[in-house]
């Protein structure tokens, strides 16, 4: 019997009786990270990364939930649990499971980047990795973040300048708060859209962030002129943007790596970053594992598990409802 099977519910520890990351509503859940593909509503008991706790507890509201450390283990019918760094999006947490001496690690999602507000991903040890692979095809090579942090200030500047305000999107858990970390607040004032700000203000109390306000219905076009606003991609062409007057549009996601992806969503400019791990970072994180079993369970799922068994990794993909964010539905979130 295999430790970690996969059910019509989620990923399911028969031993101990649990389910990683579960679609449906369940007795006893453990949880990767709060975005809304791993932490569904519905279970009755949760268990997740102590810095996830308030962040799923804002998204789901009253739930039953206990928050452990990073490398605390915690034992269920005899079968250890631990939750190591992902660096993803700040409490995203990988998940150990040891049963007999076997182990097995749930990835959710992870980077190998460094972001500044997350806790940097940690390789461990395993027999079998069970991976994401959003970006798992050669063409997807992320660039320093740091360069790309300094165009996006450079852009801001060059709208100040112009008395142009400038629009940045992206996912309001993980990227927002990403970009704001390394906005220069020296350019001016960075304003927010509603679940921006709230998503911010549960993560104030373990990061530091430059200050921001949130947009309301007293906030005249004249007071953001030349600043900078930060919202979730759906609001392009609402009535909430129209009212912010002349703007620059930026989003930021590893899609715009694409060709074409800046044009199909309709921005004027695109920043290349992205919280998955590129080509390079799967490979390397799955090396450093030392594991012989792959499974693979979102995005190019299956090029990305032959690539693998060429390289010599029992490797295969299991279908999943983890949604690898396409350049469609990033905008949803
Ligand atoms: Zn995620």
């Amino acid at each position: 019997m295999p430790l970690l099977e996969f059910t019509s519910k989620g990923i399911y520890c028969k031993q101990a009786d649990v389910y990683l990351d579960p679609w449906r509503g369940v007795d006893k859940a453990i949880i990767s990270h709060g975005h809304s593909d791993h932490a569904r509503w519905g279970s009755k008991h949760y268990i997740t990364h102590e810095i996830n706790v308030p962040i799923i507890q804002h998204r789901l509201g009253k739930i039953s939930v206990t928050g452990k450390k990073y490398g605390e283990t915690f034992s269920i019918n005899g079968v250890q649990f631990s939750f190591h760094p992902a660096g993803h999006v700040p409490g995203s947490a990988q998940i150990r499971v040891e049963h007999k001496g076997e182990v097995w690690v749930f990835t959710g999602d992870y980077k190998t980047q460094i972001d500044g507000i997350s806790t940097p991903f940690e390789p461990v040890k395993c027999n079998t990795f069970i991976t994401e692979c959003t970006f798992g095809l050669p063409v997807f090579q992320w660039e320093d973040p740091i360069k790309v942090h300094d165009s996006i200030n450079h852009w801001w500047a060059q709208n100040q300048a112009e008395k142009t305000t400038s629009l940045l999107m992206g996912y309001s858990l993980g990227k927002i708060q990403r970009l704001l970390k390394h906005l220069d607040p020296s350019i001016g004032k960075i304003y927010t859209h509603g679940a921006t700000e709230q998503m911010t203000q549960v993560l104030r109390q373990f990061i530091d962030f430059p200050e921001t306000e949130l947009i309301t219905r007293e906030t005249t076009k004249k007071a953001v002129e030349g600043n900078l606003v930060l919202a979730p991609p759906a609001v392009l062409g609402s009535a909430w943007v129209k009212k912010l007057g002349q703007l620059s549009t930026v989003y930021a996601s590893g899609w715009m790596a694409f060709r074409g992806a800046r044009r199909r969503r309709a921005v004027d400019r695109a920043f290349v970053l992205s919280d998955h791990a590129d080509w390079q970072g799967l490979l390397s994180a799955i090396k450093a594992t030392g594991c012989e079993n792959v499974i693979t369970t979102h995005g190019y799922t299956d090029l990305f598990a032959q690539y693998l068994r060429e390289q010599g990794w029992n490797a295969r993909t299991e279908k999943t409802q983890y949604e690898a964010e396409t350049l469609e539905t990033a905008a949803t979130e």
